[in-house]
């Protein structure tokens, strides 16, 4: 199963999407950690990644589609992946697309988490405030400023996706300011209720 997460920055697709991996047994492949991991290894992606990330912009496709390329052939993406932060542009989902049809592959569901923006804002000042009272760092992209700076990316580049996939038949919403727990159970309810949701005679034919 191959599952696209998709919604603006903070709109808690981290959180779903390390749900989905565990309740459905399928790769979390988030494209904002990766980069985080290159820019802490050091490596030549991480460098060029970084001042692109901390004004939050977005990374050149061609960085972004080469790090799903080379992960989605890796073992533990046999039984499929969710999506977490990609594709984030057109080009993005076209060059996935692409990339699965040559596996005989195709993206299942989109499930786009649906969100008050001006709500999100005060989410994320309230963050970097309680960060900084602890003494906490406040992540760069995390500033309220250039927060609202990747909502605004998010409206001009990412936005622009749902009706290519929306041409697809993809799209399935879900309000994403419900807590936790309920989005998790309308996502449930698109992608079938997962191995624990199963009858035991379900389980024991999967296991
Ligand atoms: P995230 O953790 O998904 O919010 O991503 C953090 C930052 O990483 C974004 O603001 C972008 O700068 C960069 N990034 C992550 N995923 C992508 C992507 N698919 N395309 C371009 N840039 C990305």
């Amino acid at each position: 199963m191959i599952v696209v997460l998709f919604g603006p920055p903070a709109a808690g697709k981290g959180t779903q999407a390390k749900r989905i991996h565990e309740k459905y047994e399928i790769a979390h492949l988030s494209t904002g950690d990766m980069l985080r991991a290159a820019i802490a290894q050091g490596t030549e992606v991480g460098k060029k990644a970084k001042a692109i990330m901390d004004k939050g912009l977005l990374v050149p496709d061609e960085i972004v589609v080469g790090i799903i390329a080379e992960r989605i052939v890796a073992p533990d993406c046999a039984k499929g992946f969710v999506l977490d932060g990609f594709p984030r542009t057109v080009n993005q989902a076209k060059a996935l697309d692409e990339m699965l049809k040559g596996k005989a592959l195709a993206v299942d569901h989109v499930i786009v988490m649906e969100v008050n923006e001006a709500e999100l804002i005060k989410r994320v000042e309230n963050r970097a405030e309680e960060a900084r009272r602890k003494g906490e760092p406040v992540r760069a992209d995390d500033d309220p400023e250039t927060f609202k700076k990747r909502l605004a990316v998010y409206k001009a580049e990412t936005a622009p996706i749902l009706p290519y996939y929306e041409a697809q038949g993809k799209i399935r919403r879900v309000d994403g300011m419900k807590s936790i727990d309920e989005v998790t159970a309308q996502i449930d309810a698109v992608l079938g209720g997962g191995k624990q949701g199963k009858s035991w005679l379900g389980k024991w034919l999967t296991s």
